[in-house]
């Protein structure tokens, strides 16, 4: 059996694993030193260490361990490459493309480059949340440095065209970025084959500890620079400076090289209960899928209901169940999810969606019970 509540945000963040933890506990502890310490063993040990996990974290993605940058998560890697490619190739242009649908940090980063004279294109999606790539290809011009597009949505779970994507960018000498925090771990991410030059994601999404990420940049063909946007001792080959969040990154290591070996038998479990909830929840009247059912994360659902406001509907829930309306949301006032309004959603149809995200821990009992109690509520 199972206990309560249970956990269906995982696309918010996921609990570590105990595997993951137990790797990291000596570094609070016995092995504390500081990884830039090369006078004595203390600092040989932590460096010994981060030079394992940023192997692990390369080859999840199959990149060089030298062209992974340590960051504090997802979020500051989406500052460094947007921020950090703008500064760095001001002399070749300003323009940014991107799309309506990507993580907060991708477009508060491109607003406040709005500011400093960058020119952005937000691309529109379909009703299934994809891009189109002749409008990518159309929208390209002598001052576009970069293309930034989502590998897979945190809200529906839609996943990109990213090969496509990478194609245009390559044929017009523009960079590719990709924010692939929701993909890593749970589909095949591979720079090399994917065409990608950057790209972003997070420990805490994969199994590994809050407050440790990576920025990848590609060294060849072509080798991409940014400007730091950290400035100080010059750790990371001078691109992210601050002491190393050592038991932070052997946990990130970890999780990448559990993700690697399990990744393929995890996906195929949580596809097959995603489907089976999916299934069951659309027998209910009125309810649908938002986003491609096709192009899609193995572990992501997300619902919209008839008639039923999500705030109750999770509140109502949130004793049992932990869910997500995947928008943002203070105690008083909701606004609807502007992923779900960019595929075209009524504000009224936003206000009634929910998100399921499913994980490496969720079990059979835990779904059934969820398609009990929602057909019990509705
Ligand atoms: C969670 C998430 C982020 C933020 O990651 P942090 O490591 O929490 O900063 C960025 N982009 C996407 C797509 C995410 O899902």
């Amino acid at each position: 059996m199972f206990q309560f509540p249970i956990y269906l945000d995982n696309n918010a963040t996921t609990p570590i694993d105990k595997r993951v933890l137990d790797t990291m506990l000596p570094f609070f502890t016995k092995y504390f030193g500081n990884a830039a310490s090369h006078s004595h063993s203390f600092g040989w040990q932590a460096e010994e260490a981060v030079d394992i996990a940023r192997e692990q974290v390369a080859q999840l993605i199959n990149a060089e361990p030298n062209e992974i940058v340590f960051t504090s998560g997802a979020t500051e890697a989406d500052n460094l490459a947007l921020k950090g490619v703008f500064e760095m190739y001001a002399s070749k242009g300003n323009h940014i493309i991107t799309v309506k649908t990507e993580h907060k940090a991708v477009l508060d980063s491109c607003k406040h480059l709005e500011k400093l004279g960058a020119e952005v294109t937000y691309l529109d999606v379909n009703r299934d949340g994809l891009i189109d790539v002749t409008e990518l290809q159309k929208s390209i011009k002598s001052n576009t440095i970069l293309i930034s597009m989502m590998y897979a949505n945190n809200e529906i779970g839609v996943i990109q065209p990213i090969k496509d994507i990478a194609a245009i960018a390559k044929k017009n000498e523009v960079l590719f970025f990709t924010d692939a925090t929701q993909a890593v771990g749970k589909i095949p991410v591979n720079v090399i084959k994917d065409g990608i030059d950057l790209m972003a994601f997070s420990a805490h999404k994969i199994y590994g500890p809050k407050g440790i990420g990576a920025l990848y940049v590609r060294r060849r063909n072509p080798r991409v620079r940014i400007t730091a946007q950290m400035d100080g001792g010059g750790h990371e080959r001078g691109m992210r400076s601050g002491t190393l969040n050592v038991p932070g990154i052997v946990g990130f290591g970890k999780a990448c090289e559990l993700c690697k070996v399990e990744m393929q038998k995890d996906s195929q479990i949580t596809a097959e209960l995603r489907d089976k909830l999916e299934n069951e929840l659309l027998q209910i009247d009125g309810s649908r899928v938002n986003g491609s059912r096709i192009n899609r994360l193995p572990n992501t659902l997300n619902m919209s209901f008839k008639n039923v406001d999500s705030t109750d509907l999770m509140m109502r829930f949130s004793k049992n169940i932990a869910l997500s309306s995947g928008s943002a949301c203070t105690s008083a006032t909701q606004s609807p999810s502007f992923v779900l309004k960019a595929l075209g959603l009524t504000d009224q149809m936003a206000l009634s969606s929910l998100r399921f995200g499913l994980g490496r821990f969720t079990t059979e009992e835990e779904i059934d019970y969820t398609i009990q109690q929602f057909r019990h509520l509705l």
